[in-house]
């Protein structure tokens, strides 16, 4: 009986322990989601603050500044975080390989601590306490994607709206790159964007016959039929989308007397992307042409989805899927030069070097500089369709001097998007979840927040260039 009453007692004070922790816990997190709010604390600080200020060690501190970020966004929104999940143990630890010396960074709970090169047992590496990094700057949740918080974005023009960014960055300091950008950008006024109201897509038919008089039967019989074959083709396969063929390419080729024909269907759709139904629509085109050229008696090789021809290609001009979007900020040349602590010569200089630089190894301007990076960090952290996202990800930055106003922009010539959950692609709960907390609904919105972001971190990048603060020689 008394040793039941023992216990009852050790544990209820054990509780009462564990519930001052949590208050103590939840000021702290009261306070800091406060000072981030207000702008006296910078959210990649937060973890800093902890350790400094608030007498935490580490590495508990790394939770608590992303659970702190998380209220942040949350509170910024209205909306609240039920599939990004935050680990119990956010941060990575440094271990190192006895035999080959090389370093390690593993996540806090992998418990797979072998060298992956030699298979040797990792030991740890740093003093206790100094051992701990976190997954991601500015890191507010995900175990398989990192997420980070990089800030708020103001647009008007097209889209009128501000979006709160959550992104896949992962590790590095984009996600910073990209919440001083922003920052710049919001104070200037916001991006202006402008978004084309139509994305494309293209698929193509190739057909093969053995002379040019045959090709051009072909060519007659298709066009003769091609009216009722497009309104077949948007009734059964486009109107879910709202999607038309609004265009059909004939175009001749040949290769060592054989007779190509290529004919193309162009097809546009408001919100959704489209490519996977055009693909299935110009299937339907081909078993109908095909029978309308045995009907004709019209005699053709070969009969097949060429896709050479229509633009399926990886980031190139040439791609004709998707759509397009720009995001720009203006401001005085002369603010731009007390910014950037040089001369406006110097901006043009810094783009004419790269539009180059880009142009003799590629052989066109379609430059993805930073956008190579923070475009897939946006796709992969809203998991829209399309997955690849290196289909769309061309960008172009462009400057341009307005009488006494700098203009300083980005274009997306083809940005992809299916932005909601349907038969077009499933998107993942969390993902869903992010879309919402960006403030993200159409693929419109998709691309607009698309632009302002590279915007954003383009705009500070180049900033960071012409200071010559970024990769900065310590010598
Ligand atoms: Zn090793």
């Amino acid at each position: 009986m008394i040793i039941l009453h023992f216990a009852f007692i050790w544990v209820w004070l054990g509780q009462a322990g564990v519930e001052k922790k949590m208050s103590d816990e939840g000021k702290i997190i009261e306070e800091i989601t406060g000072k981030i709010k207000s702008g006296e604390v910078q959210p990649w600080k937060a973890e800093s603050v902890l350790i400094e200020e608030c007498g935490l060690k580490a590495p508990e501190h790394y939770r608590i500044a992303a659970v702190s970020r998380r209220r942040v966004i949350e509170e910024l929104t209205g909306y609240e975080f039920n599939y990004l999940e935050l680990p119990e143990q956010p941060y990575l630890m440094q271990w190192r390989c006895p035999k080959d010396k090389s370093i390690w960074h593993i996540e806090a709970r992998d418990q797979d601590t072998a060298c992956t090169r030699c298979g040797a047992s990792l030991e740890p590496f740093g003093e206790e306490g100094e051992r701990y990094r976190p997954l991601a700057n500015n890191y507010v949740g995900g175990s398989e994607e990192y997420y980070s918080y990089a800030g708020q974005i103001k647009v008007f023009g097209d889209v009128d709206k501000t979006f709160t960014n959550v992104l896949a960055y992962g590790p590095g300091f984009g996600s910073l790159g990209i919440s001083v950008g922003c920052f710049r950008v919001n104070k200037l006024g916001g991006a202006e964007v402008k978004v084309a109201k139509l994305a494309g897509a293209s698929r193509n038919l190739g057909y093969v016959f053995h002379g040019e008089e045959e090709r051009e039967r072909a060519v007659q019989a298709a066009k003769e039929y091609l009216p009722t074959l497009r309104a077949e083709m948007e009734e059964k396969y486009l109107a879910e989308f709202s999607g038309e063929v609004y265009e059909v390419d004939f175009v001749r080729r040949q290769h060592h007397g054989q007779c190509y024909l290529s004919i193309c269907f162009h097809t546009r759709f408001e919100h959704a992307r489209g490519h996977g139904d055009t693909s299935i629509a110009v299937g339907f085109a081909r078993g109908r042409l095909d029978k309308k050229f045995e009907e004709k008696g019209v005699k053709y090789q070969q009969s097949l989805i060429a896709m050479g021809y229509d633009g399926d290609l990886k980031p190139s001009p040439r791609n004709r899927r998707g759509r397009y979007v720009s995001a720009q900020v203006e401001l005085p040349i002369s603010a731009y030069e007390k910014m950037s602590k040089t001369s406006i010569d110097s901006l043009l200089t810094y783009m004419e070097i790269d539009r180059q630089g880009v142009t003799q190894e590629q052989g066109h301007f379609l430059y993805s500089g930073m956008g190579g990076e923070i475009i897939p960090a946006i796709y992969r952290g809203t998991k829209v369709n399309p997955r690849p996202y290196n289909v769309s990800c061309t960008e172009n930055v462009y400057v341009e001097i307005r009488g006494e106003n700098l203009i300083y922009g980005v274009e997306l010539p083809n940005l992809e998007a299916g932005a909601t959950s349907s038969r077009e692609g499933l998107i993942c709960p969390t993902a869903r979840e992010v879309l919402k907390f960006m403030g993200i609904g159409t693929s419109r919105e998709f691309a607009a927040a698309t632009a302002a972001i590279t915007l954003a971190g383009e705009f500070n990048f180049t900033l960071l260039h012409l200071r010559g603060e970024m990769y900065v020689s310590n010598d």
